[in-house]
Parts: structure tokens; sequence; C-alpha cells
């Protein structure tokens, strides 16, 4: 079935689904009926509205399948003067159930590394990649267990994303983990590789699109902390506090 398409808000509605996006904007694929279907939220971002305009919208948006067995979408927390925007994975089953990123016990891990790495929360922002919870049953106890979202999803989420960060235009951008970095930086970013290293702020939509100011510093999944064990945890632990620093540190010399 294809997704319903608002014209009211729909940047492409008058051509869609019938020429291309532009480049840069997520594909379309072919639905079960073998007729078009776009997984793109661009079709849902309206322009000209400010963050709660953002929220209200993305509240609805049908851009990819993880809306349908989601409890809702997740949108971004905190104030437009932002000077540092989080971007996470996706939300977990708290944040699911809760309606706010980062809730959860990986969102505590967050709070307390931010802290230790010398950032005022007051100042952040936190966001995920992907607005909706991907999980799959676990047998019939029921238990929600978190699926890593696809690239496809992750492609047809980034103009919320893209929204957010034009209208904050932070001065830093922290991607915690594989899937926020790859959002950004593309399917080459390596998080082992790149993290704790300043990056530039990469184009949003792939069509040249500079943020103006900003640069992107990558670290883990503060879940990752809590997947480690025994004396391990500390030492994960350690570094996400130790790449935040480096957060830090661009904020203190703006
Ligand atoms: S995951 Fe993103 S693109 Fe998919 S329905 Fe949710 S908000 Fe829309």
């Amino acid at each position: 079935m294809l997704p319903e398409f608002p014209r009211a808000v729909c940047r492409n509605a008058p051509t869609h689904p019938c020429k291309p996006l532009r480049s840069g904007h997520p594909q379309h694929m072919t639905g079960r009926d073998g007729g078009p279907q776009a997984y793109d939220a661009g079709l849902y971002v309206p322009e000209g509205v400010d963050l709660q305009g953002l929220r209200d919208a993305a509240a609805s948006c049908h851009g990819c399948p993880l809306y349908q067995h989601a409890t809702q979408t997740v949108f971004g927390f905190g104030d437009v003067s932002a000077r540092v925007v989080l971007v996470g994975e996706q939300p977990g089953d708290q944040e699911d159930r809760r309606g706010r990123p980062f809730v959860g016990p990986a969102g505590g891990v967050l709070m307390r590394a931010i802290d230790e790495a010398g950032i005022d929360p007051a100042e952040t922002y936190v966001t995920n990649a992907v607005k909706h919870f991907k999980f799959q049953q676990a047998g019939r106890g029921k238990r929600r267990l978190h699926k890593a979202p696809g690239v496809r999803e992750m492609a047809a989420c980034k103009p919320w994303l893209a929204a957010e960060l034009r209208l904050i235009e932070p001065e830093v951008v922290v991607a915690l983990g594989a899937t926020a970095g790859r959002s950004l930086l593309g399917s080459e970013f390596r998080v082992t590789k790149q993290r704790g290293m300043v990056l530039p702020m990469p184009p949003l939509d792939g069509d040249g699109d500079e943020m103006a100011r900003g640069a992107l510093v990558a670290t883990i999944h503060p879940s990752a902390v809590l997947r480690a064990e025994g004396a391990d945890r500390a030492e994960v632990y350690a570094g996400l506090v130790s790449d935040l620093k480096v957060a830090a540190r661009l904020l203190s010399e703006r």
C-alpha cells in the first residue's frame, strides 16, 4: 500500500511519485503491489516551521514502515539555541513508550558522560538518526528487542535530522555510534577509526548543502558501555568521556 502523501506539507507532492526525487533523497522502491513506494520522510517535512512545527509534523510521518509497529515518533529534545547536538541511533524501548530520546539506561550513561566531559546539559539537544523504534518481539513474553535500522530506514529518516540541524545550527554535532555516523558521514564511516577526531560538518542532503559552521565529533553509542562487562565497562566508559571532551574543548575554544 502506498503511504499517504500530505500535499499541504510535501515539497514533492505535485510531482510525486511519477518523477524521481532530487539527488540525495532516498530511493523509490517497488511496493508489494508492484507500484512505486517511497521511503522518504522528506515528503512529510514542512518548510518554514520551528522545532515544534517539525515535531508536530514528524508525529504523523509514514516515510518508512517503522511507524507501523512503534508506539510513537520520538523526535529530538532540547532548545533551538543548543550549542551541541548529540545524535544517537534510534529510540529504545523506554524512549518509544515515553516519547523522548535518551530517557532509558543508555541515556543515563550519556548524561553522566556529558557532565564528566564538561559539557553543560542545558546547551545540548538530543536526537536520533531514526525517529521510530525498530524491534523484534522476543517470543510469547513479547519483550521488544532492539533491531538496528537498515540503510533504507536511515536514509528515509535523514530529512528530519537535516531539518533539526538546519534550524539549530549547532557549533558541534556528536555522532553517537555507527548508525549516527553513517547517517551523517556516509557508509564509509567507521566509528573505530574516526572516533574522537574533529571532522568538518558534512553536507546534510548530499547536494552540496554545507553547514556554514560547526564540526562533528564521533564516538561510541552509550549503550556500548552497558554491553561491556566487568573491568571493560570502565574502560569503554572512559573512552566515551574522552571523545566527549574533544567536543567540550571545541566549545570552549569558540
Ligand atoms: S523512522 Fe523516520 S522516516 Fe520512518 S516513519 Fe519514522 S519518522 Fe518517518
